[in-house]
């Protein structure tokens, strides 16, 4: 919360290049099956949430955008890829995967659905395992080191310099 009580979002890319905050509620959390949406995303589908207006701040960076249609920029790091944004005449969506709790920002709707892939209702029923169930399998996992920017805002990033 904003010292004037307004709900506080915070969200980045993967590697801490793009840095967002947005003061003021979400609204229309969704995810679009669509198929530009599934290429911009390199996803089954697209989660989205629209920032209030005026409401959204860079603060570190900025997206570099393609114009995916006449109408839209996709926004996304261009240092490390993460979709960012969706950016239309009514206002600029970010992907709820890239906030530092996407928990926070529960989707009600479903758009886009002629381009829902077949398997996509099918996905939450498939068998699970947590990662480092697959150590056994993936011996790596035992001495990875994570890159990944920490899901709050730094100071300085890189933390220390990284090979
Ligand atoms: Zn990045
Ligand atoms: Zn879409």
């Amino acid at each position: 919360m904003s010292l004037d009580n307004k709900p506080v979002y915070t969200g980045g890319c993967q590697c801490g290049a793009v840095r967002f905050r947005v003061e003021g509620a979400l609204s229309n959390a969704s995810v679009c099956h669509c198929r530009m949406c599934q290429k911009a995303f390199g996803n089954f589908y697209a989660p989205l949430a629209t920032a209030p207006e005026g409401g959204l701040t860079w603060t570190r960076g900025e997206p570099k955008r393609f114009r995916s249609s006449n109408h839209v920029l996709r926004g996304f790091c261009a240092e490390c890829g993460t979709p960012l944004t969706f950016e239309a005449p009514d206002g600029v969506a970010l992907a709820i995967g890239a906030f530092d709790h996407p928990e926070e920002v529960m989707p009600t709707k479903q758009w886009g659905t002629e381009g829902k892939l077949p398997y996509a209702d099918d996905v939450p029923s498939l068998p699970g395992r947590e990662t480092m169930a697959d150590v056994g399998d993936a011996s790596y996992l035992r001495t990875l080191v994570d890159y990944q920017h920490p899901d709050h805002d730094t100071e300085t990033w890189p933390a220390e310099e990284t090979p």
